[in-house]
């Protein structure tokens, strides 16, 4: 099947982000919020995110505006009604997915495949509340979308092999490269990435390492872009936490334990850059490590 117009649901930091890299692949987008308002901001972010790509000349500034164009703001759910993906992005959160899952499964076309950018929730189950779990797929994007090159693409137990197929054309045409995970928590990436992250908050709550330390020697000695602390304020610690303990949960093994520290932080409203503290402190010029 071919795919022209792509509904996105939720202009959040990851649909905003989805929403630009289609509308620069030439597809026709469509994107959804609870309110106009959000809406325009999110096609604000992406005007200037594409001003910053044309600065650095990844794109043509003559690309923009047309780019822009394609992207059509829907308020109500029903305006989804033609398209050929629908990619939804909205919160974290089971109930307010599955809700929008069963109202769009009365507006969209049958042959439309739907698409959830969850980080944690099984695709199983939310394919199962869509009553079209065999068009339905899991399309893990990673954060800032426009630089980051990899989507994972997570098939639920009962998705056909011709929603694989048409899902991974979207996401090659979208300049990224595809990469199978199983429906287990995690996925590929948080399954690895997270519980290194969670390891270097153990090594500093029984003393191996100073917050500075343990980043240094994860930069220089492994090779690291950022150090595992400096990327737990990056994520939030909150979001952390909570994938975490979802790992504990699912897979119910002890080595996903939530290191005491981590909870400690979160509890005191410690969630990292966005709160303005975390591992460092982020209100003077520099971040100040916390411990
Ligand atoms: P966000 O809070 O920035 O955006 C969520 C958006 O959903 C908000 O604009 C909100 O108004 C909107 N929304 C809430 N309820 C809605 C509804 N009923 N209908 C329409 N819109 C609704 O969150 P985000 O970081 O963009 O995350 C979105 C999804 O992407 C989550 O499932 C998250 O787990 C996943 N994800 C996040 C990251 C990340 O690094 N932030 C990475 C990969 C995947």
């Amino acid at each position: 099947m071919t795919i022209e117009r792509v509904g996105v649901i939720g202009a959040g930091q990851m649909g905003g982000g989805i929403a630009h890299v289609l509308a620069l692949a030439g597809y026709d987008v469509s994107l959804s919020d609870v309110n106009s308002s959000l809406i325009d901001k999110a096609i604000g972010a992406i005007r200037k995110n594409m001003g910053r790509q044309a600065g650095r000349d990844i794109i043509k500034e003559t690309d923009i505006e047309p780019a822009i164009a394609r992207i059509k703001p829907v308020v109500e759910l029903g305006g989804l009604a033609d398209c050929d993906l629908v990619i939804e992005s909205v919160v974290e959160n089971d109930a307010v997915k599955k809700s929008i899952f069963q109202e769009l499964a009365k507006i969209l076309k049958p042959e439309t495949i739907i698409a959830t950018n969850t980080s944690c929730i099984s695709v199983t189950r939310l394919a199962a509340a869509s009553g079209r779990p065999e068009r339905f797929i899991g399309l893990h994007f990673f954060n800032p979308v426009p630089m980051m090159k990899l989507v994972e693409v997570i098939r639920g137990i009962a998705t056909a092999d011709a929603t694989y197929e048409a899902v991974l054309a979207v996401v090659r045409r979208v300049g990224k490269t595809p990469a199978e995970a199983g429906d287990f928590p995690g996925f590929i990436v948080n399954r690895i990435l997270l519980p290194l992250i969670n390891e270097a908050v153990y090594t500093l709550y029984e003393g191996v390492g100073t917050i500075e330390a343990i980043d240094t020697c994860m930069k220089l000695g492994a090779n690291h872009p950022m150090g595992p602390l400096q990327l737990a304020d990056f994520i939030g610690l909150d979001t952390l936490l909570y994938a975490m303990e979802v790992m504990h949960t699912g897979l119910g093994d002890s080595k996903y334990r939530p290191c005491p520290l981590l909870i400690k932080y979160v509890e005191a409203g410690w969630h990292g850059r966005k709160t303005g503290r975390g591992f460092y402190d982020y209100h003077g010029e520099q971040p100040v490590p916390t411990r």
